[in-house]
């Protein structure tokens, strides 16, 4: 990468420590286009992939397939519950789960085995919205 692109990248993961929940690439670049910042979508693509490799943000697959990232503030190994309605997400450990993941892994020889579990679902604020709609 050129030296130019330095602050380029450093303005996507300032933007990525900002957002409120996980985001699509598509999304933070609308944030930093609205700051006329002149950043490219490929930009914002690669630095994700890049701090998501480096462990600086996490990344997972939305129930669509598409790819949302977080600066989680929370380095070691966790879970998410995210609203699939606005992207906020929470932190959670799941003990049940560790051990569960191990003795599945272990009763089919599995070993260094991980696992990624995320919860999607509607937050307390969305559900109200949508119970006021009336479904
Ligand atoms: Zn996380
Ligand atoms: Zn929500
Ligand atoms: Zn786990």
């Amino acid at each position: 990468m050129t030296q130019r692109n330095t602050w380029q990248r450093e303005r996507v993961r300032e933007a990525l420590a900002d957002a409120p929940g996980f985001v699509s690439a598509q999304t933070l670049h609308a944030t930093l286009r609205d700051e006329n910042t002149g950043i490219g979508l490929a930009t914002v693509y690669r630095t994700l992939s890049g701090l998501a490799a480096a462990g600086a943000a996490d990344s997972l697959q939305s129930p669509e397939g598409e790819a949302l990232y977080r600066a989680c503030a929370t380095s070691g190994h966790h879970h998410h519950l995210i609203c699939r309605s606005c992207g906020r997400a929470v932190e959670i450990e799941a003990t049940e789960v560790e051990q569960w993941a191990k003795t599945v892994a272990a009763t089919h020889g599995f070993t260094a085995a991980e696992h990624v579990v995320d919860i999607f679902g509607l937050c307390s604020d969305c559900s109200q919205v949508s119970e006021r709609a009336g479904d």
